[in-house]
C-alpha cells in the first residue's frame, strides 16, 4: 500500500456537510427548480441571482449579530486586500442589498423576485441538514400589504402540493413591529426571569442577547416554561393586529389551512409582523410517532432596508424552501427537467468505425430534433438491445461496421422487430415519417 494513501483519501474527499450532485440527482434539483419557477412566473415574479459571496457586514447587520447564523454558522474569509466576506447563509439580505444598490425603489412597486441556488451554514450535518444546501426563494419588496404575505404562503403551499407533498402543516404567528414588540419582549423577559432556575443555560444566554429566541428552544427542560410564556399576538398594536387579521382572512378565503403558533418567532433579527413555517408531518419508520420535517419558512421584514443603511423603509415579505429536503420528502413527485426529452430512439453502435461515424448520426438526429439515448460505453448488441427494451424506446438505430462503410443505419421497430436500412442523410426525414 502506498505510504501516502491516507493523504490522498483526504484530498479527494469532499468537505464535511457538502456533497456532489451527480447525473439524475442533479435533474431532481433542476426539475424542481423549474417547476417552482413556473409557479413564480405565473404570479409575475422575475428571477434574480445575487453573488454567493457578499460582505460579511451585510449578514451581520441584516440577519443580526446575535443570531446563530451570524455567530456560529457563517463561512467567512478575509481577502488578500483585507475585505471580510461571507458565503451567503440565506437569500433575503442579498436580494435587499441588490434592490437598494440598483435604486429599485424608483421602479413601480412591488418588485417580486424568485431565486434558486446554494447557501452555506456551518451547522452540524445530519440527515436533511447540510453545510451547502439549496433553497428556492421568493421575495416581494416594496409593499406593506397583507395580501403579499398571504400570497407568498399560498405559493409555497401550491409549489409543494404540485410536487406531490401533502400532509403539510403551516404554522403562523405575528411578532409585531417596533411599536409593540418592545412590550412583548419586556413581558417575555420578566416572565422568564421568574423561572431562571428552570431553564437551560442556552436560554439564560438568549435572555440577555436575543430574548425572543427562548421560544425556539427545543430543550425538554424549557418546554413547561415555554408553554406558559406570554404570546406575541396578545401584545400587537392596532396596526399589526389589523395586518395579521387581514393575512388570516386572505388565507381563509383561499382555503389555506394554518395553525396559529405563538412559539414561532424564527431566529433572524429582520423579521417583523408575519412569520411562518411549512413542514410536513411524516410517520416514523415504525409508523408510530409523527415527526415534523421543516420544508420552508419566511416572513415580513419591513426594517431590513434601513438596517442596511437605506434612508427609506422598504416593507417586504419573503420565504424560502429547502430543496434538498423537498426532493427527498415522502411522496415527492420527480419532475423531469425540460432539457430531458423522452427518447424516441435508442442508438446502438457496434465497431470502432461505427463509433467514429456515430457522431454524424447523432448530429443528424439532433438537427431533426429527435430525442435519443445511447450507451457509448457498451459494446455488445445484445446488451444494448436489452437496455432499449428496458427503457421502452420505440425504435433502435443500429450502426455496425458494414453500415458505417456504406453511410447507412438499420432502423429497428422495437415492437414488431421489423428492420429497414436507411441512408444517414435521410434518417431524420425517415424517422419523422414513423409514428
Ligand atoms: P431558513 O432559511 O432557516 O428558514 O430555512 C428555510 C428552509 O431551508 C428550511 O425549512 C429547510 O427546509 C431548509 N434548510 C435550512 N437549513 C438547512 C440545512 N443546513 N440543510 C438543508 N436544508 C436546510
Amino acid at each position: 500500500m502506498p505510504k501516502n494513501k491516507k493523504v490522498n483519501e483526504a484530498t479527494y474527499q469532499s468537505v464535511k456537510g457538502m456533497h456532489d450532485i451527480i447525473g439524475d440527482d442533479f435533474y431532481l434539483y433542476q426539475g424542481f427548480a423549474e417547476r417552482a419557477a413556473e409557479v413564480a412566473i405565473y404570479y409575475g415574479f422575475k428571477p434574480i441571482e445575487t453573488p454567493m459571496l457578499e460582505k460579511e457586514e451585510l449578514f451581520l447587520r441584516g440577519v443580526g449579530e446575535v443570531t446563530d447564523i451570524a455567530q456560529k454558522e457563517m463561512y467567512t474569509l478575509k481577502t488578500r486586500g483585507g475585505d471580510r466576506l461571507a458565503l451567503r447563509p440565506e437569500g433575503t439580505a442579498g436580494v435587499m442589498r441588490s434592490y437598494l444598490e440598483h435604486g429599485m425603489h424608483s421602479l413601480p412597486q412591488p418588485l417580486m423576485f424568485y431565486y434558486f441556488g446554494p447557501f452555506f451554514r456551518h451547522e452540524n450535518p445530519q440527515a436533511g441538514r447540510y453545510r451547502q444546501f439549496y433553497q428556492f426563494g421568493l421575495e416581494v419588496l416594496g409593499t406593506k400589504k397583507s395580501v403579499a404575505d398571504a400570497m407568498i404562503i399560498m405559493m409555497l403551499k401550491t409549489i409543494l402540493e404540485d410536487a406531490g407533498i401533502n400532509n403539510l402543516q403551516i404554522d403562523l404567528n405575528s411578532i409585531g413591529d417596533a411599536d409593540c414588540r418592545g412590550n412583548f419582549r419586556r413581558e417575555l423577559v420578566n416572565y422568564y426571569k421568574k423561572h431562571l432556575r428552570d431553564i437551560c443555560a442556552d436560554c439564560r444566554e438568549r435572555l440577555k442577547d436575543n430574548p425572543l429566541r427562548v421560544l425556539d428552544c427545543k430543550n425538554e427542560k424549557c418546554q413547561p416554561i415555554k408553554a406558559g410564556a406570554p404570546e406575541s399576538i396578545s401584545y400587537l398594536c392596532s396596526g399589526c393586529k389589523e395586518h395579521f387579521k387581514e393575512v388570516l382572512e386572505y388565507l381563509d378565503t383561499m382555503k389555506v389551512e394554518y395553525r396559529l403558533n405563538p412559539a414561532l418567532v424564527r431566529g433572524l433579527d429582520y423579521y417583523t409582523r408575519t412569520v411562518f413555517e411549512l413542514s410536513m408531518v411524516t410517520e416514523s419508520e415504525l409508523g408510530e410517532k409523527s415527526q415534523s420535517l421543516a420544508l420552508g419558512g419566511g416572513g415580513r421584514y419591513d426594517y431590513l432596508a434601513k438596517t442596511l443603511g437605506s434612508k427609506k423603509d422598504v416593507p417586504a415579505v419573503g420565504a424560502s424552501l429547502g430543496v434538498d429536503r423537498v426532493i427527498t420528502a415522502p411522496g415527492y413527485e420527480k419532475f423531469t427537467p425540460r432539457i430531458i426529452k423522452k427518447p424516441k430512439v435508442y442508438f446502438i453502435q457496434l465497431s470502432p468505425e461505427a463509433k467514429m461515424k456515430s457522431f454524424e448520426v447523432i448530429e443528424t438526429l439532433r438537427y431533426a430534433k429527435i430525442p435519443i439515448v445511447h450507451a457509448m460505453a457498451k459494446d455488445s448488441l445484445g446488451a444494448q438491445l436489452a437496455q432499449a427494451e428496458k427503457l421502452k424506446v420505440p425504435f433502435a438505430i443500429i450502426l455496425g461496421q458494414k453500415e458505417a462503410l456504406e453511410g447507412t443505419v438499420i432502423v429497428r421497430n422495437m415492437d414488431s422487430h421489423s428492420q429497414d436500412t436507411v441512408k444517414i442523410a435521410k434518417l431524420g426525414e425517415y424517422l419523422k415519417g414513423l409514428k
